[in-house]
């Protein structure tokens, strides 16, 4: 067995005892819960390229997949494990045996490598998705987790729908399984349905209540269904999870799962306040965010937050002279920082003097004032009939109204 395993776990300890910030680490599952969107299904081969550029991202984690759910994603899974040095490789796991099996055999050649064994712990769940009992799943889970350590010295258990269950019997649950020898407990709010306030007493209160939770690494994994996804999982860290678990553009199943990307910058961003550490590349989260949708097929819309078209983007007046004089006048993150080139000023109906002037400098057009004054009332009636004014756009507009050789495509071909 090789001699890294286990080390996934213990980051946050060595870091507790030393003076450095404490990491709070990411567990990537665009690969698993990510493809088990609608329409996004990844072909083998593109899984393995994502995998490359989560290892260039530099996630702790990565959870190939599911294998025991398909040949296909079995070999996806193995070679990801086989191939991508770096990030510890995880895979899904049923408390069947068989399962177990399939995730060990598919991981074990990674040189760090984790078996994610998950169990519903909810009412709801138990009794109309499983049909068991609450002893049944409490026996299933103990059984299982210790099958799993014969394996593989790290093991995780996720208690599915945590978020629903009743908190006295998720602390069962839950120490039924680090009894039974879980190194990583992954608390999942599985429907998107707590406030942040309720998840932050459920990870607290699970933190609490555990026997030998001092030697185990809380993770969280929280779904979007109110929006709350990012919320939820800054709530989880504040209760002390030093792992979380998301998707690249947030996606997953229905609403998706917490974003990585915004996750990531809220702990950069508000460092001073929340004073944790990551061991993230952001610079290749645009990049990594663009693979994915393409891959996926599954568009990031422009409004959203660290890696939409428009997350660096200035379109009001008022905004651009802002960002022009200092751009943290608007910009909480520099677009560099996250991979998204430089923030970028649009010109609409809305754009003031200065974003004209400032786009004019940038195409190389300097106007004397009372041509300027032209090209502003011309420019002001192009783009009140349409959405943004391209450069080839203004160039034109400033060929027109001064008589300028403005236009660089009239140069020969
Ligand atoms: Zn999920």
């Amino acid at each position: 067995m090789n001699s890294k395993e286990g080390s996934v776990g213990e980051v946050s300890r060595e870091a507790v005892s030393g003076s450095m910030p404490e990491v709070v680490q990411f567990f990537d599952t665009t690969l698993r819960d990510g493809e088990q969107c609608p329409g996004a299904t990844l072909h083998p081969a593109d899984k393995l390229v994502i995998a490359h550029q989560l290892r260039r991202l530099n996630v702790d984690v990565i959870e190939a997949g599911f294998p025991a759910s398909s040949p296909g994603d079995f070999e996806a899974v193995q070679q990801i494990a086989r191939e991508v040095e770096g990030p510890a490789v995880a895979g899904l796991a049923r408390t069947k045996p068989s399962d177990i099996d399939a995730v060990y055999r598919a991981v074990r050649d990674a040189q760090k490598h984790l078996i994610h064994v998950f169990m519903s712990v909810s009412d709801i769940h138990i009794t109309y998705k499983l049909g068991l009992d609450r002893a049944t799943v409490l026996t299933q889970t103990a059984t299982a987790i210790a099958y799993a350590r014969t394996l593989c010295d790290t093991v995780q258990f996720s208690p599915e729908d945590a978020g629903r269950a009743d908190l006295d019997y998720l602390c069962t649950v839950v120490q039924a399984a680090v009894d039974a020898g879980a190194n990583v407990i992954n608390l999942p709010d599985t429907t998107g349905y707590c406030l942040p306030n309720e998840f932050q007493n459920l990870v607290a209160t699970v933190r609490r209540e555990v026997r030998g939770m001092d030697q185990v690494l809380i993770s969280v994994h929280c779904h979007d269904d109110l929006g709350l996804a990012t919320a939820n999982s800054l709530a989880g860290i504040a209760a002390g999870a030093r792992r979380v678990e998301g998707c690249i553009n947030g996606i997953g199943e229905r609403a998706g799962n917490a974003a990585i990307e915004e996750v990531l910058m809220a702990l950069r961003v508000r460092r001073p306040v929340l004073g944790l550490a990551d061991n993230l590349c952001a610079t290749e989260l645009v990049p990594t965010s663009r693979l994915v949708a393409e891959l996926t097929g599954m568009m990031v819309p422009a409004n959203k937050p660290v890696v939409g078209a428009n997350a660096f983007a200035h379109a009001s007046g008022v905004h651009q002279h802002g960002v022009l004089r200092d751009r943290r006048t608007y910009e909480i993150i520099a677009a560099e920082e996250v991979g998204a080139g430089q923030s970028k000023i649009v010109l609409t109906a809305r754009s003031g003097r200065h974003a004209l002037r400032h786009r004019l400098d940038r195409i190389g057009v300097e106007l004397p004032a009372d041509s300027f004054q032209a090209v502003w009332t011309r420019f002001l009636e192009v783009a009140d009939t349409s959405k943004e004014v391209g450069d080839e756009t203004l160039s034109q507009i400033v060929g027109e109204v001064s008589g300028l050789q403005g236009a660089p495509r009239s140069s020969p071909a």
